[in-house]
This record gives structure tokens, sequence and C-alpha cells, in this order.
């Protein structure tokens, strides 16, 4: 049972709209295996006990890997529970499945903030033709003015195009050599939460489809999510690749965000 103000963690079987690799559609059942990992256990850092804890469940996914959702049934599917008032934190998928989810709440949630963190700006017009590529979803989000700001943190892969569209767009980006803080601490509600693992060096998170050398820690990415002025209203964690992975260790490192993200919006 779903209560209004619970918290829905729901899995998006979706990588068609991958620019380099498939894989990532198989990533929820990972996740959910690494956060109920017996090497581990469900305690966040700030003390919130996911396994007592009332007020989050796991749900299940949109899709599986051989019958991908489309955009309507992703939006469909998260709107239904962000109508319920409740959050989602949606585990992708490749990055592509934000900009549904992202239609899904800003009906809700009128002038949101977006946090992304990201390797990549994700601006692109379009990318092989695809103008629904994991590459595009930020073009798409501001274009429809879904969001009424949108900082992008960790950014390392800017190109000539991108700049432009970002200057376009108004998008605020903050490069993984600049110093996050003083804009993590100046970010209005509501904010959404879209965390791309290319944000973090590929050491860390080898499990990801564009290794981009030059990454955050996942120490950084954790001080980021614990310095947050607000929780997020809703979250996405995207770009897992499971068929990538070493030892399950990026699975584990996205099950480690799940938890603190959780923790952060139940605290
Ligand atoms: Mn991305
Ligand atoms: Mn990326």
């Amino acid at each position: 049972m779903l209560e209004a103000g619970s918290i829905a963690v729901v899995g998006v079987a979706s990588d068609e709209n991958s620019s380099f690799l498939r894989g990532t559609a198989a990533a929820p059942e990972h996740i959910r295996k690494a956060l109920h990992c017996p090497s581990s256990n469900l305690c966040a850092e700030n003390g919130v006990d996911l396994s007592t804890a009332p007020g989050w469940q796991l749900v299940g996914d949109i899709g599986t890997p051989e019958m991908q959702p489309s955009f309507d049934q992703i939006e469909e599917a998260i709107q239904d529970l962000v109508e319920a008032d409740v959050r989602v934190i949606s585990l992708g998928g490749d990055h592509s499945i934000t900009h549904p989810i992202v239609r899904a709440h800003s009906a809700h949630y009128p002038s949101l903030t977006i946090l992304h963190l990201d390797a990549h700006p994700d601006l692109y017009d379009q990318l092989d033709g695809n103008r629904n590529s994991h590459a595009c979803p930020f073009a798409r989000i501001m274009e429809e003015g879904l969001a009424d700001c949108l900082v992008s943190l960790g950014i390392r892969t800017t190109t000539p195009h991108l700049r432009d569209q970002a200057d376009r767009f108004g998008v605020e980006i903050i490069t993984a050599s600049q110093d996050w803080r003083p804009v993590v601490a100046s970010l209005q509600p509501p904010l959404y939460l879209s965390l791309d693992l290319d944000v973090l060096d590929p050491a860390f998170a080898p499990g990801i489809s564009h290794h981009e050398p030059g990454g955050l820690s996942t120490r950084e990415v954790l001080d980021i999510l614990h310095a947050l002025p607000h929780p997020p209203i809703g979250a996405d964690i995207v770009e897992l690749n499971p068929d990538r992975d070493l030892n399950g260790l990026t699975a584990m490192v996205a099950a480690k965000l799940l938890k603190e993200i959780l923790a952060g919006m139940l605290g």
C-alpha cells in the first residue's frame, strides 16, 4: 500500500535510446539485489534504518528489457504515483527516461529546480538523428519549460554545441573541477535530483556505458547528497550498465546512493 507522502522506488527498464551500448534496462534488479546484499545493512549515514523505517517501498519495474516501455507509458506510470502524493525514486534505465519522468512531476510541482549530476550535459538537440537519445533529455526538458532552473554538476565533456545549448537554456554548468558547495546551498525547492552514475570517476563506478575519466569520488557524491538544502521531491539514478560492472561494484555504489537519497527524503 502506497500512502500519500510515502516514497516508491520504481525501476524503468529502458535502454533503447542509448547511443553507445545497451544494457542499462537490466539495472534495476541489480540495484535492488545490491541494496539487500548481506555484505552491508540498510542503515544510512544519517542514522535512518531503512529496514525498519516506514514510508518507502520497492514497487517493481515499468516494462522489462524485452518489452520496454514507451515514454508515454513511463510518464503515465510516474504521474499516477505523483498525483497520489507519492514521491518517486526511479532506477534506470538510461538517462532518456528523465524526460518523461520530469514531465510527470512538472504538472504537480510547478517551478521545479533540477540538480543534475553527470559527466555529460545531455543537452544535444539530437544525437544520431534521435531527439530522445540519452544525450538529449535536458534539451527536451528545457524546451518544454518543465523546470525553472537546471544546475548540471560534475560536467567534463562540454562541446561548443553543448555550450551554446547551455547558454540558450540558461543552464548552470558546474564542472567536475569546480567548487559545488555555494551552488548546492542555494538550490530552491521544489528540488528534483537526477543522478547519472557516470558523474563518478570510472575508478569508482566502472559499470557504466561511457567511461569518462576525471570524475567525482563516491564520497564527494555522498557529500553533495548530504548537503542538499531541501529533500528532493523526486529523484532518479540512471545509467548503471550491469554488463560493464566489475564484481557488482557499481551496483553497490548505486544502492548506497539510493539508500542515502531515501534516508534524506525520509529524515
Ligand atoms: Mn546522462
Ligand atoms: Mn552521463
